[in-house]
């Protein structure tokens, strides 16, 4: 140890607590110590990396030991995963091309087939669009430049956070606090925005449209906030997409503009069925300064030929009338869903129910008796969702036979009318 002529102990870089960081937003060791030991669990019951052959969503087949599961966990809440329109647009694409793709930044050269595709998403989306290759990449790349004050006049923005908002959001505040405040808020907790709003200058919020853990953003409230204060949305509608909306909009998109206080980002990989994500803009002109300073939006992958074309595959679903069939069916899974298994989420018209069990051992034991039964459904635990609130997660979808809802709500039925040790 140096000591310093005021006596003061030098930092030594050899202490760990002399390098370590500030952890306001991130705590890996906390995370770890918190969620690995349920992890394990979930490992040792062979609930996690799972490999199977996919013949359809409803029959997944792990080879060499015969046994067979519906996937109850599918964000393919459409079944256009597997939809015959969606599969050849993605090999048209590749005959079309000859290429995987271009291997070059889209901020510089980009393949025709994808300008087709940003037209096509303009049209059913109503707004400008930013292409990237996943909505965790536009995120990344969108959320800084938010807190920085460089998508709407104002300067930097304080970014609120929901408590609720995706990983792939949170993941991003340290980041944000690099060029502003960032702050966490209850989930929905209007009082709060609204007090940052009359405190600060310039305040963002961000959080999901549809959560992922069910249930939707107050919007109403947070429109109002904004026509009073200005407040900029930040809002990821990823588990709406495709569900909601005469084209499929989404949950936001259908009730609201995009604007230049309003930025949608949504993942073309979960109800839209191929792959990607996607920015919901009001200018051309802001697509492009994000494409130059969003960082992933502007570097390394482009959107592959083939996720194109199986885009441009379930756009022309998305025009045709099989659209709101299929959202109809959506519909009458989930009224089945809700009559078996009643849950607080029951009849808010989104595709996530969760099943509260509370401890997170026994979600994880009842997750496992239901895959032994032939239904895959995930055991949720912190930091998923809050401390103490652990559960099962279900995806209904559009192509899940009846016949399988009603088995899968008797073997819950079943298994939650039996206490775990009498089994
Ligand atoms: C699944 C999900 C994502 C991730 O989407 P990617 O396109 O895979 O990055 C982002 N946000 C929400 C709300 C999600 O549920």
């Amino acid at each position: 140890m140096t000591e310093t002529t005021a006596g003061a102990e030098a930092p030594d870089p050899r202490r760990s607590r002399d390098v370590r960081g500030a952890r306001r937003f991130r705590n890996s060791s906390a995370l770890v110590r918190n969620s690995d030991p349920v992890w394990q669990a979930a490992a040792d019951h062979g609930l996690i990396d799972i490999q199977v052959e996919h013949e359809s969503n409803n029959r997944l087949v792990v080879p060499g030991t015969g046994h067979a599961f519906a996937n109850m966990v599918s964000c393919s809440y459409l079944g256009l995963n597997r939809h015959p329109g969606v599969l050849e647009g993605a090999i048209d694409a590749l005959r079309e091309t000859g290429t995987i793709e271009l291997m070059t930044s889209t901020t510089r050269i980009r393949p025709t087939i994808q300008g087709r595709l940003e037209e096509e998403l303009r049209d059913l989306f109503g707004a400008e669009v930013l292409l990237a290759t996943t909505c965790t990449a536009a995120t990344a790349g969108i959320l800084p430049l938010v807190a920085s004050g460089h998508l709407a006049p104002g300067g930097p923005r304080v970014m609120v956070f929901d408590r609720f908002a995706h990983f792939s959001m949170s993941y991003v505040k340290a980041i944000c606090a690099e060029e502003s405040l960032v702050l966490t808020c209850d989930h929905n907790d209007l009082d709060f925005l609204a007090d940052a709003c009359r405190r600060y200058p310039s305040v963002a919020y961000v959080g999901d449209g549809a959560y992922s853990m069910g249930g939707a953003a107050a919007l109403d409230g947070l429109l109002e906030l904004q026509d009073r204060y200005g407040l900029y949305l930040f809002i990821d509608d990823s588990h709406s997409v495709s569900i909601v909306g005469e084209r499929g909009e989404g949950y936001v998109r259908s009730r609201t503009e995009v604007g230049e206080l309003t930025t949608i980002v949504s993942s073309l990989g979960k109800g839209f069925g191929s792959g990607g994500g996607v920015a919901l803009l009001d200018s051309r002109r802001k697509a492009e300064f994000l494409s130059r300073h969003g960082g992933p939006l502007g570097w390394s992958q482009d959107v592959s030929v083939p996720t194109i074309g199986a885009a441009l595959g379930s756009a022309a679903v998305h025009r045709s009338p099989e659209l709101g069939e299929l959202q109809a069916a959506l519909r009458a899974n989930l009224d089945l869903f809700d009559r078996l298994l009643p849950t607080p989420l029951a009849g808010n018209g989104l595709p996530v129910r969760r099943i509260d069990v509370g401890d997170a051992d026994r979600a994880v034991e009842l997750s496992a008796e239901l895959y032994r039964r032939g239904y895959y459904s995930s055991a949720v635990f912190f930091p998923i969702v809050p401390r103490g609130e652990a559960g099962l997660r279900v995806m209904v979808r559009a192509d899940l036979p009846a016949e399988e809802i009603t088995a899968f709500a008797g073997h819950v039925g079943d298994l939650l009318a039996t206490p775990a040790t009498a089994r």
